[in-house]
């Protein structure tokens, strides 16, 4: 049996430990953390409608549930013939893996001052944070002025984190109103583009302006920051947004760890992969998610969803060049589109953007419940209790 060395234990690594698992190989999975953080629930961790509890799950049932090994430690450096990690542990190939999977994810870019703010696509611990910061600020204070955006990485567009950001000014401001408090607190949206969500089409940007105007909130675009202060953001242009709070979510970049190897590496420092995640150059070696340099139109987004694609793909395409699977090499190129359902607390909306179409369905109140319950799914599928539903 051929054993497969899955390194990083997110959302596209425990998704590719379960797939080869399926092909029958002797999978091993490494991870920095004893748990799988599910980014999408997080973003109700600062309006304390979920705990941290309730947005991750044990690595420890995952690979009982679905029978592969896994060990915790941070990898302290990373090549195609070696991982070695912080505890000292090597894997070499040949003696400990066949094949590699590399599913990292990535950093983010430290644009001046970015101490002064909070991201909630980082570290857990920063979310917890932050959602405590709130939570002095509302209930406590009772007042204040938020602030909340997002960054761009001109050497990878693909790598802005939008969609979470609207996520969470729209659940804060629903939580503002149930606690009746909202008239008490200013709310300010900004990003350096000119149109903020124009990715995912016309539609959905024409709608989240409405969604701004409706619910009060400011709106500062196509401005450059210049950089973050403790009070909040200053532009190039010199003029300012007054903050007691910054929320704000750098765009991200390449892994430094991922320097020192001899993986080929673009310009913002994302894996080079083929369109069937083989590392360029490295027969054995496959890469996913967040990590890799992406293919494709202009409107691509690194995505989960996405990143399970091509967990199932790198499944598929190894156990082709085994012999034990049948068919063509699996391209994750004609898999490529945004899909999201958009969370206000109070409802949602449904996007979807490929090369035919972009569509916008609104979802009031049932939008909300939707994300729930696919939450509910997904952990009774991570967890092996449940098949795969789509
Ligand atoms: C708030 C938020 C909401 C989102 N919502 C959605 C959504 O609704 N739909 C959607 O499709 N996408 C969503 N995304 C995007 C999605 O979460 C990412 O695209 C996805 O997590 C990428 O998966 P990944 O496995 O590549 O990276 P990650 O999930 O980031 O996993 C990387 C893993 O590597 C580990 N790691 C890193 N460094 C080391 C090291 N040195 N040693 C060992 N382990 C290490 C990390 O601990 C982590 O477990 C959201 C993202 C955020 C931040």
């Amino acid at each position: 049996m051929k054993r497969v060395l899955v390194v990083g234990g997110g959302i596209g690594g425990v998704e590719a430990a379960i797939r080869l698992r399926k092909k029958g190989f002797y999978v091993k999975l490494i991870s920095n953390r004893d748990y799988l953080y599910i980014y999408p629930l997080s973003i109700w961790i600062p309006t304390r409608e979920a705990k941290f509890g309730d947005v991750t799950i044990p690595l420890d049932k995952i690979a009982k549930g679905h029978k592969f090994q896994y060990e915790v430690s941070p990898v302290k450096s990373i090549s195609s013939q070696e991982v070695v990690l912080e505890n000292m542990k090597r894997y070499e190939k040949g003696r400990d893996f066949d094949y590699l999977v590399v599913a990292l994810g990535q950093d983010k870019m430290k644009p001046k001052g970015v101490e002064y703010t909070y991201s909630i696509c980082g570290s857990p611990e920063e979310t917890l944070k932050y959602g405590m910061l709130l939570e002095r600020l509302v209930d406590t204070k009772k007042s204040g002025k938020l602030a909340f955006g997002f960054g761009g990485n001109p050497k990878a567009k693909e790598a802005v984190r939008g969609g979470p950001v609207f996520e969470e000014i729209f659940n804060v401001d629903t939580m503002l109103r149930r606690k009746k408090i909202r008239d008490r607190f200013e709310l300010t949206f900004f990003a350096p583009m000119e149109k903020p969500g124009a990715r995912l089409g016309e539609k959905a940007f024409k709608m989240l302006d409405y969604m701004f105007q409706k619910r009060g909130i400011k709106k500062v675009v196509g401005k450059k920051i210049k950089e973050f202060t403790p009070n909040g953001v200053i532009f190039q242009d010199g003029t300012q947004i007054e903050s007691d709070l910054t929320l704000f979510t750098p765009a991200g970049t390449g892994l430094s760890l991922l320097k020192e190897s001899d993986f080929p590496l673009n310009e913002a420092g994302f894996i080079v992969i083929n369109k069937y995640n083989q590392v360029e150059g490295l027969d054995h070696v496959y890469a996913l998610g967040d990590c890799v340099a992406l293919e494709g139109p202009e409107w691509k987004a690194k995505q989960g969803h996405l990143a399970e694609v091509m967990a199932d793909n790198i499944a598929h395409n190894i156990a082709l060049k085994e012999g034990i699977a049948k068919g063509k090499p699996k391209s994750y190129l004609e898999h490529l589109n945004i899909m999201c359902l958009m969370d206000t607390g109070d409802g949602g909306a449904f996007a979807y953007r490929d090369n035919e179409k972009a569509i916008l369905i609104p979802l009031p109140i049932i939008g909300h419940w939707m994300k729930k319950a696919w939450g509910v799914y997904y952990k009774l599928y991570k967890t092996g209790k449940i098949p795969k539903l789509v």
